[in-house]
């Protein structure tokens, strides 16, 4: 049951130069611009605890004026028919897979992620717009034509307006490119506020692209959630609110927004089934979970957090999974090509998940493996297994959002189905299983937006992404994102008289 300790490299050359960082300030209009105020937010290295930058900590004013330039540009940009909006995507794309490596070594700097994870985060990022700029020229609707009698429909797919984005800091850059890139081919503007947390790629991503970027097409405002988030969601002159992040905080966006009725969309937390059948392939299913359920730390709202296997084959399947637990490699990014697991983001959330962990223990919940925090500096922690966990207990029902899985049994499918959609979120599950009937009833019954079947975790920008209940509404990547970002209108021409 000995932790695994955390891989370091003190002698490693760091992963950014002072010249990597972009500038501290906010993105307004075209330009990186100094804020109404002196206050400053520490970014913190968790790897190391240390600060790496302090980025300006923005206000309701640096947001009014974001969206103002936003407003200016709107008009302009929308006037861009398809293709030309479509060429602007592909160029955001190359640029960001010219500066793959920085970005990438920019974000695991900021997060503690290793590189494997920011290369795929960047790999994916420059896929979105790619895929955006394609679909924005393919896009398709009903057939003009009459539908009563002497009279002509058009239907006319037109852009929303101003966006405002709200990011989480768990995929900074990626996060940022699912929004930015439908946002814009849908012929929209946006303000967009990054996590004060991880700030570096977004920005740096603005300081890459500010040449071929349009003036006020895109702007980037630091900040709290509680003052630049709020002020964005209540803003009158902002069209809709998009943001990822957690349930709370989408709880408190959709209120703001309210007032002025301006659209919401929201991608929130998941807490993820794994339901295992006595037929399963027990050993792809436990070397599935060594990804699934610790791909970026486990801080992954799609995370193969709760396993809920059959009482016939719990015991074989926890061994397996065990074994290929204790085999993670955690370590800083400096580490090596091979480490799989890094800290957690900041104290405050080492602090949350530490928290689940003890209260756990105190329950009676065993830990098969891991269960506590690893040697600092840097918030570690050791990726955990817990089994005997009882229906509704804590650990089972709450986002964790860190590297632990959970383990329970079921007797049977009713129970399977019942336990897995007993939760208020509903993001994502996987179903495992060789029975034909299973791989499509079971997901059929399962009240979540995603439901993959012997995998987990596998992700395309073809296909949609989103929650149902507590998860959150609206849908990223695809051509449903951009019908998301886009309004449509109906034209009637009488030329019958
Ligand atoms: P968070 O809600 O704490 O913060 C997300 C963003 O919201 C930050 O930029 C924050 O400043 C802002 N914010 C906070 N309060 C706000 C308010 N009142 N008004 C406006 N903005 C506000 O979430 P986090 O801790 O950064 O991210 C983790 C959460 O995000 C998890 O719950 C995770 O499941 C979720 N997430 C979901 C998806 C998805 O696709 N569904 C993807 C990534 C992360």
């Amino acid at each position: 049951m000995t932790p695994s300790a955390v891989r370091r490299a003190p002698h490693a050359p760091s992963l950014i130069g002072d010249a990597d960082l972009p500038p501290a300030r906010h993105f307004i209009d075209g330009t990186f611009v100094e804020g109404s105020t002196d206050r400053v937010i520490d970014v913190v290295d968790p790897c190391t605890e240390k600060i790496i930058a302090r980025i300006p900590e923005g206000t309701a004013e640096d947001i009014d004026r974001a969206v103002g330039a936003a407003r200016k540009a709107k008009a302009e940009w929308a006037r861009h028919v398809p293709k030309e909006r479509s060429e602007l995507l592909h160029a955001l794309a190359d640029r960001v897979a010219e500066h793959a490596d920085l970005l990438s070594r920019l974000e695991s700097a900021n997060t503690g992620k290793p590189l494997a994870v920011s290369r795929d985060d960047v790999a994916m990022t420059v896929d979105t717009f790619r895929f955006m700029a394609g679909a924005v020229r393919a896009t398709t609707s009903m057939a003009a034509g009459d539908y009563a009698e002497n009279h002509l429909s058009l239907i006319l797919r037109e852009p929303l307006g101003v966006i405002g984005v709200v990011t989480p800091w768990n995929y900074p850059l990626l996060m940022a490119a699912w929004k930015i890139a439908p946002i814009l081919a849908a012929g929209n503007t946006l303000v967009l506020k990054p996590s004060e947390q991880t700030p570096l790629t977004t920005l740096k991503f603005a300081e890459l692209v500010t040449d071929l970027l349009p003036s006020g097409v895109l702007n980037i405002v630091n900040g709290y959630g509680a003052t630049a988030g709020a002020r964005l969601a209540e803003h009158p002159d902002v069209d809709m609110i998009a943001l990822t992040g957690s349930v709370a905080s989408g709880r408190a966006v959709a209120r703001a927004a309210a007032e002025s009725l301006k659209r919401v969309h929201l991608e929130l937390g998941g807490k993820a089934p794994v339901v295992i059948f006595p037929d399963a392939d027990l050993a792809a299913a436990a070397s599935g979970l060594r990804v699934a359920g610790f791909w970026n730390s486990g801080q992954e709202c799609d995370a193969a957090c709760r396993v809920l296997v059959h009482e016939s084959v719990a015991e074989r399947f926890v061994e397996q999974l065990v074994d290929e637990v204790r085999a993670l490699v955690v370590g800083e990014p400096t580490c090596g090509e091979d480490v799989e697991v890094g800290p957690m983001v900041s104290k405050a959330h080492f602090d949350r998940v530490c928290g689940y962990l003890e209260r756990a223990k105190k329950d009676g919940v065993r830990v098969a493996t891991g269960g506590e925090a690893l040697d600092g500096p840097g918030y570690f922690i050791a990726p955990t297994v817990l089994t005997d966990v009882s229906e509704g207990a804590e650990v089972a029902r709450e986002e964790i959002f860190g590297p632990v899985i959970t383990v329970e049994t079921f007797a049977d499918e009713e129970e399977a189905v019942r336990r897995a959609n007993d939760v208020p979120l509903g993001l994502s599950a996987s179903v495992w299983t060789e029975n034909a009937r299973l791989s499509h009833d079971i997901p059929a019954r399962l009240d979540f937006g995603t439901v993959w079947v012997n995998s987990h975790l596998v992700l395309a920008g073809e296909v949609p992404w989103g929650g149902f209940k507590g998860s959150g509404y609206g849908r990223d990547l695809s051509i449903y994102a951009l019908d998301d970002y886009s309004r449509t209108k109906h034209v009637m021409h009488n030329h019958g008289c």
